[in-house]
């Protein structure tokens, strides 16, 4: 019996190419891959290091909207309401990493964000005055 490699479906006898999808129709399906993870599935890469965390977060979200996923680390201990109080900790960085077999892919969006001007997603508009935790100290 045939089967579509694609939709992983039996198809009867004669038929050639998979209704759904059009792929061409297989003796036999192929041993499942997606059940087990190779190790470049899994292994975390870096891709490029940001100056501003912002950035990572919607780099991260460019980069999952083109199906890879991407992981983001700020370095430094300190951040936030300490970060302004201990004087020169502000230079938080933000790396990002991808798996190593989307590692390719990943620079190819990271190129065409680099080149294109930043359309920041919905929500994360750069906050440009920080404010918050301001107030804080003034009470
Ligand atoms: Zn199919």
């Amino acid at each position: 019996m045939p089967f579509c490699p694609k939709c992983r479906i039996e198809y009867q006898e004669g038929i050639t190419h998979c209704p759904d999808c059009g792929a061409e129709l297989v003796a036999e399906l192929p041993p499942e891959e997606e059940s087990r993870l190779s190790p470049s599935e899994t292994e975390l890469v870096e891709l490029c290091r940001l100056s501003d965390p912002n950035q990572g977060d919607v780099l991260k979200a460019t980069l999952e909207e083109a199906g890879i996923a991407a992981l983001v680390r700020t370095k430094g201990p300190i951040s936030g309401e300490l970060a302004r109080v201990v004087d020169g900790i502000t230079d938080d960085e933000a790396i990002i990493y991808v798996t190593r077999n989307r590692l390719e892919e990943a620079k190819e969006v990271l190129r065409a964000v680099e080149s294109a001007p930043v359309v920041w997603p919905e929500g994360m508009t750069p906050v440009e005055d920080e404010r918050e935790g301001e107030d804080d100290l003034e009470e």
